[in-house]
């Protein structure tokens, strides 16, 4: 079984974005970038599905394969899925930001020319936050897609996946191919060792263009404005319940 899963660079979640003075969008220049955290638990499932692990049977994944649509840097989150464990990447060479339908339009035509009997995405990049992508992709697929997994099994051509929903959890069969998007409670991601990040050096990355595959990746969408979260106002410390529920219904809460 051969498992596709999609990874985005992205401002590393422990960096606090900078909004630019004018509202016009994010200064990232100079800061690090990593893989989108989501992205880095559907290799680690990839990968526990061809070693073993993680309730999977070894070999029950034949090949793992990442694929990033980004800049030329994002060949360094490729090679941070390949040193998790990933066989192969892909880099599809696009500059600026690529909106999730033009992601998924090219994830598709990846697809079409690899054949994957799975795909793991993340279930949202941090940086857009659109949770979009997956279920875009299984649309323009026509593929069966279980959202937001918190666990897989893998049996018998089909995948049965628990989802994490609004007051509980949901479990769905699908059959394969299929599209699943990761939530956090998945896995634990490894920490890749140091002769494997030696080893991913090696592993091959085949470079291609948006263009390559006819797609137009041109925004359609406009942001507007982009503004820093409001300032969180000092609090106040009351001394009796009564003066905390005075308070409370002061400020409209109760
Ligand atoms: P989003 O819909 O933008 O929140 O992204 C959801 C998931 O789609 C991510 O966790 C990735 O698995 C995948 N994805 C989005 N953008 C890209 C990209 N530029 N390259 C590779 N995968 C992507």
């Amino acid at each position: 079984m051969k498992v596709l899963v999609p990874v985005k660079r992205v401002l590393d979640y422990n960096l606090k974005v900078r909004v630019r003075p004018d509202g016009s969008g994010v200064d990232l220049s100079n800061l690090k970038m990593s893989i989108n955290p989501f992205d880095e638990i559907a290799i680690e499932e990839a990968v526990r599905m061809k070693e073993g692990g993680g309730g999977h049977k070894a070999g029950a994944a034949t090949e793992v394969v990442a694929v990033s649509i980004g800049p030329d840097q994002a060949q360094e989150t490729i090679r941070n899925a390949l040193a998790i464990g990933a066989d192969r990447g892909i880099l599809v060479k696009a500059d600026g930001e690529v909106e999730p339908l033009a992601v998924a339009k090219i994830l598709k035509a990846v697809i079409d020319a690899e054949k994957p009997d799975l795909v793991i995405l993340g279930k949202q990049a941090i940086d857009d936050d659109s949770n979009a992508t997956g279920q875009m992709l299984a649309a323009l697929l026509d593929w069966p897609q279980a959202t937001f997994a918190s666990k897989i099994v893998l049996h018998d051509n089909k995948a049965t996946v628990t989802r994490e929903v609004d007051g509980g959890l949901q479990t769905l069969n699908v059959d394969l191919p299929a599209i699943v998007t990761t939530d956090l409670r998945l896995n634990e991601p490894r920490y890749a060792s140091l002769p494997n990040i030696m080893k991913a050096k090696k592993k091959p990355i085949d470079v291609k263009t948006a263009t390559d595959f006819g797609v137009d990746t041109t925004p359609r969408l406009k942001a507007t404005k982009t503004t820093e979260p409001p300032k969180r106002s000092g609090g106040i410390k009351v001394k009796t319940a009564d003066e905390l529920v005075g308070k409370l219904k002061e400020a409209g809460v109760i």
